[in-house]
């Protein structure tokens, strides 16, 4: 019997043992730390054998292949004796798609993945089409093939998660956008992350499409240089090539019967979602539903936590969520969304920030800059050298903990101001995850 072991028993290492188990594998499951006990139950369930706490070289090592939770790097000891002795490493979903013959719809880019996603998965169902959505989100596509397979999927797809993956096809593949992220995983080179999205369009054949932002000048050098296979859907600036723009204000589409759509009508705002609006509707155009339906989605669609979130209005300031903003580029699309004299909070864990990227933004729109983490002297020494100081018109204020950092932007906001959480930095150094200081965040607002 072949064996597969799995490592990481998270949501996608669970449902790919789950799979494997089904499919008759000979499975293992080891996590280096502790699995949730919901992970174990699961585990026990279905009579998998798995360790927590730690990784047993001799069951691991004999494994035929090893199916490796995105989270863990090569970097990692046993991933790097594996890699020696030459032991293929796949992604769950790279795994779970060689038992399923759904259409694959496939995001990925370093921002907007899940907006984008999220709002495709709409489309689909509103159109009644059988759907599931998998990858970051939602259940892991190895648990859905094993126990309810369905015709399409809408995926996400973090570059960790491409990292692994060889023969898998995207029917449609969209590539968002690529901006620095996650560089401390790739040997802080840009290059090696580009090449890990690019893998979205690999074995794409002339009949797939490849939907992408053709604004992004590291696309397209990147397009020009891969001649990827499949059709191309570009989207952006109206021009010759688009598909997908906006003139005068209102949003076209025309993979197929054009769509047209003023943009105020758009239920998610800013123009990062005007994008996210296009490569979602492109998709469908693709798989031939009606530009009522898009429309119906792209005007109701409530968007996801989080992102761009409204909190609450006190006394006159507007307060958003924007914890999931993890990265430089994607505070500057919220920024860049804002209407009003803003107040900023940012800081977190830095993954190798270049915080030069938003001084424009942040000179024009932030007189406050609240900085909210265990170590913020990249922010101070960034943000000084832009003229920022602890007490002049435009200042900052160092903070440590969530409560003080609410409590200084209460003092600096002014009515009709807008309290922006965009921190730029993932949330490891005071927080559980983003989601955590987004709840802690929005809960504290409601507080005041
Ligand atoms: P991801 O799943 O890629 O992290 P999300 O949809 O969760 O993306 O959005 C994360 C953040 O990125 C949001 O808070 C928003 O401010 C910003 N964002 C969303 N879409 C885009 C886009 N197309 N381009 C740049 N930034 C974006």
């Amino acid at each position: 019997m072949k064996r597969l072991v799995v490592l990481g028993a998270g949501e996608s290492g669970v449902g790919a043992a789950i799979l494997a188990k089904a499919k008759g594998y000979d499975t293992f499951v080891s996590d280096m730390g502790e699995i949730k006990p919901h992970y174990a139950a699961l585990l026990d369930q279905h009579g998998i054998r798995y360790e927590s706490g730690k990784h047993t070289a001799e069951l691991i090592l004999n494994a035929g292949e090893v199916v490796k939770s995105p989270g863990i790097p090569d970097s990692a000891p046993m991933i790097r004796k594996l890699i020696e002795q030459g032991t293929p490493i796949i992604s769950e979903i790279e795994f779970a798609a060689r038992y399923t013959n759904a259409k694959m719809i496939c995001i990925t880019g370093s921002n907007g993945k899940t907006t984008t996603t999220s709002l495709i998965y709409d489309m689909l169902r509103r159109a009644g089409l059988d759907v599931g959505l998998a990858g970051n989100i939602g259940n892991s596509l190895a648990l859905q093939v094993a126990q309810q397979d369905h015709k399409y999927y809408v995926i996400e797809l973090s570059s960790f998660q491409l990292d692994n993956m060889y023969d898998f096809r995207a029917d449609i593949a969209i590539l968002l956008n690529i901006t620095p992220d996650h560089l401390d995983r790739y040997d802080f080179e840009f290059q090696n992350y580009i090449n890990a999205k690019m893998r979205i369009t690999r074995n794409q054949r002339s009949e797939d499409a490849f939907i992408y932002w053709s604004g992004d000048p590291v696309i397209d050098r990147e397009i020009h240089k891969l001649r990827p296979a499949a059709t191309l859907y570009p989207f952006g600036e109206q021009n010759a090539q688009n598909v997908a723009f906006v003139k005068s204000s209102t949003l076209v589409v025309e993979a197929r019967e054009p769509l047209e759509l003023p943009v105020e009508l758009l239920s998610l705002k800013g123009k990062h979602n005007q994008y996210n609006a296009m490569a979602a509707s492109l998709a469908a155009q693709i798989l031939r539903i009606k530009n009522d339906v898009i429309r119906e989605s792209l005007t109701t669609f409530e968007g996801v936590e989080h992102r761009l979130q409204y909190v609450a209005t006190v006394r006159g300031v507007r307060w958003i969520n924007d914890s999931k903003a993890t990265n430089v580029n994607s505070c500057w699309y919220a920024l860049e969304a804002m209407t009003t004299p803003t107040v900023l909070i940012l800081g977190g864990k830095d993954k190798g920030n270049d915080y030069s990227e938003i001084d424009e933004l942040v000179l024009q729109k932030c007189h406050t800059l609240v900085f909210m983490g265990l170590h913020n002297e990249k922010l101070v020494e960034h943000f000084s050298a832009l003229g920022y100081t602890p007490d002049g018109d435009k200042r900052y204020i160092d903070t440590h903990t969530l409560a003080d950092a609410v409590q200084a932007c209460y003092e600096a906001a002014k009515d009709g101001d807008t309290v922006l959480l965009s921190p730029c930095c993932a949330s490891f150094d005071l927080f559980k995850s983003y989601e955590d200081r987004g709840e802690q965040f929005m809960a504290a607002v409601r507080n005041l």
